[in-house]
């Protein structure tokens, strides 16, 4: 019935819509029974209620009709015209519709619409429930789905196997166990528990609450098995870390005659770049290309992922390259790859690229993954560049970001902006904490990590082995032997942490450092685990400086035994005894390394300029500004010289002639790139390098002179620490 006397009510509603609304009555074939109405209106009100009304306002429009177009209509517009009309021929009370309705304004994002309808609604039955319950999960609403659901158990509507999986997603959601668990005793008693769909929600659920002993005992239970199933677990499996586990399964699935689908690949492959298993993720690789699931983009992703994680970063690119579509998480893992295989530049070459690619936008993971490939190369100017662009594309600041910055300052060089970074954070975790305390410590702020590492006491965090590596090392760095003790010991009185290798080997450091070689030694000799390289590292570092030969033997001999495929311990050998001119043992250490099939990394110095990093090895002639950089090498020289100079010719490998050794040391990496940097940059401002190996004696020695002459602040960073020379002095007071 279309009854006129509802209308003024409506009228607002109709009118906004008066054009589109004409349009859907045509649809609607009840033209004339609106203009009927028209008229009634205007009758009303140009005669005030004198007039009679004529024509016959009965149209045969029923609930079909509107169900037939609501399910049919793709633009918001006619969904609201639907409604008002509805509530014009009042069939808004009608439940099938009100549950199209909510469905309708949920898929557009009209949230408000369909809450509204679904409280107004008389008697909601399962149906309608569904359907709010659906809507609010497609609108990313977990808490209110939980408390909907909780209401809806209250007026006694019975759930079925469209309620479980929505609100079994949401508690995954906000992981909450507990309401996951207590809807899982509903499923059981309400006899869903068999149902596949379910049973993936469940499995699905418990992984995301990091159970997954309870989603595997889901999946046990379940008598059949279909594909959405055995890809629940396996992907929880694989991202709670259980990689191994995932993949057995994967396996166990093929067996049992279940074909996978794309992300069922997608995550075994993943399973194969955690546990770094290339032989395996090749095989995978094989079955994707016979099952045509190379073109699916998630399976792309993590080949290439596995593939960077596996080291094989040049495949990697080739399937990048060969990508016939690109998302974020592409880009993001290429980045990633060539940043953690030490292909730092290569990784900065792909984010800009990423940059300028279509419809990509860098994220807060990409910021992570190249970040860490700024610090590598000390690139100063494109971390500065990046944390700019963190804050202009408006990101909020999240932990690791935070914490990557404050990583990529201090290993920079620029302790100060990493504390500006840590000051701002809201929430600090561990990790960040550490960073800072790791940065103070790696620039020779003792002090300054020591006094962080008691606030952070202070606020009631926790430290933990790696909070402990840092502050040792920060001893270490400013030679701080009383405290560096001090610390060892309440690792593991104060908070139960038992000292790992890299503990011991900041303790025998502290030591050496101090002059205490024998006692180093015999440390060493008490340490409750076998002592790893590190250890016998910081050993032979002291015995360098303190030139002691013969424990200097004793721990580049048990260096090359625990890895003798490593060159610098060879290296590190033969510099000792040619320091003291014993040429007959640099020979012997050249021919093993020579047999071994070993040679000496070469020395490599990156300085950034202009927000281009540059490369230079020993010797280089390279760079197209080598001319200059030679004359000003040689002006420099004569003014070192003057200024007492003299360089110490025991840092050379070779046994050469002096004169010529002289020549090779004049022109080691970093002088070479500190050169640049004087004549490339504006006077007065700092020059900062970064060194791939330990920085020499003699250049630690001539970048004293340089500093003092050139008037210029140099920081150096080598393998191991910071050097901030000026004036003619160095920060780490003449050891590293
Ligand atoms: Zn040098
Ligand atoms: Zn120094």
């Amino acid at each position: 019935m279309f009854d006129a006397s509802f209308l003024p009510k409506c009228m607002s509603v109709i009118f906004l819509e008066w054009r589109l609304l004409q349009q859907c009555l045509l649809k609607l074939r009840v033209r004339q029974g609106f203009s009927c109405y028209m008229h009634h209106i205007h009758t009303q009100t140009s005669s005030s209620g004198g007039g009679k009304h004529q024509c016959n306002p009965t149209v045969t429009v029923d609930s079909m009709h509107y169900l037939s177009i609501l399910n049919s209509s793709t633009n918001l517009n006619t969904v609201k015209q639907l409604h008002a009309l509805t509530l014009v021929t009042r069939y808004h009370r009608n439940v099938f519709l009100e549950t199209k309705f909510v469905s309708k304004y949920a898929m557009f994002g009209c949230l408000e619409s369909a809450r509204l309808i679904f409280h107004k609604s008389y008697k909601p039955d399962v149906f309608l429930y569904n359907a709010m319950l659906i809507g609010l999960s497609r609108s990313g609403k977990p808490r209110e789905i939980i408390s909907l659901y909780y209401r809806m158990r209250k007026s006694n509507v019975q759930p079925d196997n469209f309620t479980f999986p929505a609100v079994l997603k949401a508690c995954g959601e906000i992981r909450s166990l507990q309401d996951g668990k207590e809807i899982h005793y509903h499923v059981v008693k309400s006899g869903f528990e068999l149902n596949l769909f379910v049973g993936a929600a469940l499995i699905d659920m418990y992984v995301k609450c990091q159970s997954v002993e309870d989603a595997r005992q889901v999946f046990e239970n379940m008598p059949t098995r279909d594909v959405v199933l055995w890809t629940s677990l396996i992907v929880g499996y694989v991202q709670n870390g259980c990689a191994n586990e995932g993949l057995q399964l994967f396996h166990q699935m093929r067996l049992g005659g279940v074909n996978p689908d794309s992300l069922t690949m997608a995550s075994a492959i993943s399973a194969c770049a955690q546990l770094g298993g290339l032989k395996e993720g090749k095989r995978l690789h094989a079955f994707v290309i016979r099952n045509g699931f190379e073109l699916d983009l998630s399976v792309g992703n993590s080949l290439v992922a596995m593939y960077a994680k596996c080291g094989s970063v040049d495949v990697a690119h080739q399937l990048f390259d060969m990508m016939p579509d690109r998302n974020e998480i592409s880009w993001n893992a290429m980045i990633a790859g060539y940043a953690q295989n030490g292909h730092a530049k290569e990784a900065l070459r792909i984010f800009s690229q990423m940059l300028e690619a279509h419809n990509i936008k860098p994220d807060l993971v990409t910021m992570v993954s190249v970040l860490p490939a700024c610090s590598h190369l000390g690139a100063f100017q494109q971390g500065t560049w990046i944390h700019d662009y963190v804050i202009r594309s408006g990101f909020e600041l999240n932990v690791s970001v935070a914490t990557a910055l404050i990583d990529m300052y201090a290993k920079c060089g620029s302790v100060g902006h990493a504390r500006q970074v840590f000051d701002k954070m809201p929430k600090r975790d561990v990790v960040s904490w550490s960073a800072m305390i790791s940065g103070y410590g790696m620039h020779g702020h003792g002090k300054d990590a020591l006094s962080l590492f008691s606030r952070m006491q202070q606020t009631g965090m926790k430290p933990n082995d790696v909070t402990f590596i840092s502050v040792l090392s920060a001893c270490s760095h400013a030679g701080m032997l009383d405290e560096g003790w001090r610390y060892f010991s309440s690792m593991s009185q104060d908070y139960c942490i038992k000292p790992r290798g890299e503990h011991y080997s900041c303790m025998v450091d502290l030591l050496g450092r101090a002059g205490f070689l024998d006692e180093a030694l015999d440390f060493i000799n008490k340490m409750p685990l076998e002592p790893h390289v590190g250890v016998w590292g910081a050993l032979l570092s002291a015995c360098r400086i303190y030139r002691n030969i013969e424990l200097g033997e004793v721990a580049a001999r048990h260096l090359i035994e625990i890895d003798p495929g490593h060159s610098a311990y060879y290296v590190l050998l033969s510099n000792i005894y040619s320091a003291e001119g014993r040429w007959h043992d640099v020979a012997k250490v050249r021919s093993m390394m020579r047999d071994r099939g070993l040679k000496k990394t070469p020395g490599c110095s990156f300085i950034e300029v202009n927000a281009k990093v540059h490369a230079f090895l020993v010797g280089d002639r390279s760079h197209p500004q080598s001319e200059k950089i030679y004359s000003m090498l040689e002006v420099l020289s004569g003014q070192m010289a003057e200024a007492g100079y003299v360089p110490s010719t025991n840092f050379v490998l070779h046994d050469v002639e002096e004169e010529a050794k002289e020549h090779m040391l004049g022109t080691h990496s970093e002088k070479l790139a500190i050169i640049f940097g004087l004549i490339s940059t504006n006077s007065g401002t700092p020059v900062r390098i970064t060194k791939n190996l330990r920085v020499c004696g003699d250049c630690h020695n001539a970048t004293r002179f340089i500093s003092k002459i050139a008037k210029r602040e140099i920081i150096v960073r080598d393998l191991n620490r910071f050097h901030h020379f000026k004036d003619g002095f160095c920060s780490c007071n003449d050891y590293w």
